[in-house]
């Protein structure tokens, strides 16, 4: 094996072919829209640069799989034409464990407000910028440069090393996920490159998007009949949120998994009342909109959410006050449980990253919900989440720290070493 200086020597020479590969991947803008999806394009370039890696790919539609559709954790409603999942492995000579990485292909709709365009991939300083960056082409980038590193030192490992780009992870989707494990797309573990800012976590939050609806009386009442605005009781509908928010608690007592420091988050993140046009609105709106996404806790059920959270908003909506409006409840996503990982592999990534002369990493839980679940719900794979640093997930000028996809692929490259096992060791 290669000396820490000669890897880290590598590394800095492939600075440009991380970069290189990750932009181009940043500049097809693989959208989730729902019922649809754009990740085509991403799946075709993977399956051209894994294949020059010396991986077997297999490209198949998610109508496939058999199974899929009628599996409890199917999510329906989306459309899946033209958006194949990305499956390939190089098998290990026996005798070792085998190593999945999966991601996903998709982003979020790209955000036009901040300064760096989204399908333009930008380097300024060590960030690269554009949507994507950091959820999580960056991360899967990583991976394909810890392939290539193997590939180049003629490494034969002894177990099977695999990678997957799924599509419909966003927005709850998690069917391309789930698609993959019905396909026996299985592992002795999983590294997820969701962006961890290089943290190796083996829990996750959970969540659900909820959309509540305040009818009211709309018009301007030339009449003398009684209006009713609804964007007044969705206000106190709003304020009872934010209390809600601010008064989590700490973790209940026995909330599986690692803990500390994480929180779940409640995001507001639509609001939405009117028919007109800004400037040429003239009327108090028939009803008023807003959709959240509420997480929580490992352990927690959606039944939980619906008897501190729901019960709470609904107990508001029983309140004089509130009378006059007719409110609906409704349910976006899927209910994305959080989930734990057990394996081994999290101690070895946490090997790979600690720092010397530090302590060594303890396993976290990762501050967002992402496609863990599928594996640890409904398959053998345990999968552990852990990628690089970056910001702006989800918004405008999102970036990805390059310097630390580089530390990421060289803790890939050990990690893979170690957990695999090399037949014979390399030159170096
Ligand atoms: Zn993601």
């Amino acid at each position: 094996m290669d000396t820490t200086a000669s890897i880290d020597q590598w590394m800095e020479q492939h600075r440009d072919w991380l970069v290189g590969l990750c932009s181009r991947l940043i500049a097809i803008p693989s959208e989730n829209r729902p019922p649809h999806g754009l990740e085509r394009d991403v799946q075709h370039l993977f399956r051209q640069e894994l294949e020059a890696l010396g991986f077997q790919v297999d490209l198949y539609e998610l109508d496939e799989v058999e199974g899929l559709r009628e599996h409890p954790a199917y999510w329906p409603g989306r459309d899946y034409t033209d958006r194949p999942n990305l499956w390939a492995h190089k098998p290990g000579s026996g005798g070792g464990r085998s190593l999945l990485f999966s991601g996903h292909a998709d982003v979020v709709i790209g955000s036009h407000a901040g300064q760096y365009p989204p399908y333009q991939p930008t380097i300024t300083g060590n960030r690269l910028y554009g949507r994507g960056s950091n959820d999580m082409k960056g991360g899967m980038a990583a991976a394909l440069l810890a392939f290539y590193y193997l590939q180049q030192h003629d490494v034969q490992l002894k177990g099977d090393l695999a990678f997957e780009s799924v599509v419909d992870e966003e927005m709850g989707g998690a069917n391309g996920t789930l698609a993959g494990r019905l396909r026996g797309h299985h592992a002795d573990a999983a590294i997820i490159p969701e962006p961890t800012n290089l943290r190796v976590c083996t829990s996750h939050l959970g969540g659900v998007t909820w959309r509540i609806t305040v009818h009211g009386k709309g018009g301007m009442g030339f009449g003398g009949e009684e209006l009713c605005n609804p964007i007044y009781g969705i206000a106190r509908i709003v304020t009872e949120i934010e209390r809600y928010h601010t008064e989590l608690g700490d973790a209940p007592a026995g909330t599986p998994g690692p803990v500390p420091g994480t929180k779940p988050n409640v995001v507001l993140s639509l609001i939405r009342a009117g028919h007109f046009d800004p400037g040429a609105s003239d009327g108090i709106p028939e009803s008023c909109m807003l959709e959240l996404w509420l997480e929580c806790y490992p352990g927690q059920t959606l039944e939980e959410l619906e008897a501190t959270f729901a019960a709470r908003i609904r107990a508001l909506c029983a309140e004089p006050g509130m009378r006059p409006y007719r409110v609906e409840w409704e349910q976006v996503t899927r209910f994305i449980p959080g989930t734990v990982a057990d394996t081994g592999l999290a101690g070895v990534l946490a090997g790979a990253l600690s720092e010397e002369g530090h302590p060594p990493l303890q396993a976290e839980m990762s501050p967002f919900a992402c496609d863990a679940f599928m594996f640890n719900e409904y398959s053998p794979t345990p999968a552990v989440i852990c990628g690089p640093v970056g910001e702006n997930a989800h918004a405008s000028d999102e970036f990805v720290d390059v310097d630390s996809l580089l530390k990421l692929a060289r803790a890939y490259i050990e990690t893979i070493l170690q957990w695999c096992g090399e037949t014979k060791p390399a030159n170096g």
